[in-house]
């Protein structure tokens, strides 16, 4: 019997929180490769927060995913035939082929997994594209000193943990923020952040000023809402705020209730001379190679660590990314589909 692709497509656009009926599992066949091609077996599958906006219409800096067209994603494949010299069957790379089972590729876009160096799903992780999120983003914008304090928010997923982990090899105070005790306790714990808050428990604004005495110099923007409230006071003269997203909104329909707030934040970024610069990571493609070594050494050393989350089954990554949205999610979220 002749092998199926199962893919995953956007069935209708989300107004608010994605549901299941967002989604749609199809089968099709298994695409074959010409000339100059590769087949591509899907192995794992990476689940980030971005495809988030990717099932909106909205413009961004990414062209959103069309209805019935299949959910955009990086994934870990295997090679599994290949009409493309630089390719040999059972090569791992790194692709955007999206959720499902199979793709094509002509080998550009790639790039190469050495499952010696470290266990595959870490380029979809520490040392994939959150990784080099966390690095780019905190040593370029952040810049962190010896001494200082750095805040970061979602600390326990992928970006997150490892800018704090960062954070502590440059020499500064390492606050993580992250939702509930189990999440707060792995912080401390495993991760050797200095103080851990939990933005799920009672009066955050005094939980975090009391985690940080002397201010907050760097302030690492994953999330937005309630916990940016809480920072802005915080921040110290010359604070930098590299923003990297706001996870809090991504499913908001609307603006927040109440008076408009620009005037505060405004005034504070004038009497404080903060500097706030958003990115993306692909801002930083020249840092990639810098980003593997020197990651890479510090993964080696045991200086860094890192935790995933692995869901078993393509048919459940609709659910696994919709708990994402919500904190439901352990470490790095990732699909194995074979
Ligand atoms: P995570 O695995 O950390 O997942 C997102 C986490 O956000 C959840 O687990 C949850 O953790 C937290 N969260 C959700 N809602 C809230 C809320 N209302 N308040 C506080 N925390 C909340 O994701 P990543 O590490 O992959 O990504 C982190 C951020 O980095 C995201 O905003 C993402 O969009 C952004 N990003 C940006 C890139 C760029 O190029 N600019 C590239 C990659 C990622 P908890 O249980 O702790 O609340």
């Amino acid at each position: 019997m002749a092998e199926i692709n199962r893919r995953i497509v956007l069935a209708a656009r989300p107004h608010g929180e994605p549901n299941p009926s967002h989604f749609r599992l199809e089968e099709g066949r298994v695409p074959a490769p010409r000339e100059g091609e590769v087949l591509l077996r899907t192995r794992w599958l990476s689940l980030d927060p971005y495809m988030r906006g990717r099932m909106s219409a909205a413009k961004s800096y990414a062209e959103p995913v069309g209805i019935g067209e299949v959910m955009t994603g990086e994934v870990v494949a295997e090679v599994t035939a290949s009409n493309n010299p630089a390719y040999q069957v059972g090569d791992l790379v790194t692709a955007f082929s999206g959720w499902q089972d199979y793709a094509v590729s002509a080998g550009k876009a790639l790039r190469r997994v050495d499952p010696a160096l470290a266990p595959p799903t870490t380029a979809l992780g520490v040392l994939g594209m959150p990784g080099m999120t966390a690095y780019t983003g905190l040593l370029t914008i952040g810049q962190p000193k010896p001494g200082e304090t750095v805040v970061v928010a979602a600390a326990a997923g992928p970006v997150g943990s490892l800018v704090g982990q960062i954070a502590r090899i440059r020499g500064a105070r390492a606050v993580g923020i992250a939702g509930g005790p189990e999440k707060c306790a792995y912080l401390r714990d495993e991760l050797g952040f200095d103080a851990a808050v939990d933005h799920r428990g009672e009066d955050l604004p005094g939980a975090l000023a009391a985690a940080c005495p002397n201010g907050i110099d760097v302030y690492f923007e994953n999330v937005g809402g309630a916990v940016f409230e809480a920072v802005l006071p915080l921040l110290n003269d010359f604070a930098r705020v590299p923003v990297c997203g706001l996870v809090a909104g991504y499913n908001a329909t609307e603006l927040p209730p109440g008076p408009d707030r620009t005037p505060v934040l405004m005034r504070a970024i004038l009497t404080r001379r903060l500097h706030l610069q958003g990115f993306i990571v692909w801002d930083f493609a020249d840092q990639a190679a810098a980003f593997g070594r020197e990651v890479g050494a510090w993964l080696k050393a045991g200086r860094v660590t890192y935790r995933e989350d692995i869901v078993e089954g393509l048919e459940n990554a609709p659910e696994a990314f919709i708990g994402m949205l919500q904190g439901r999610n352990f470490g790095k979220l990732v699909v194995r589909v074979a």
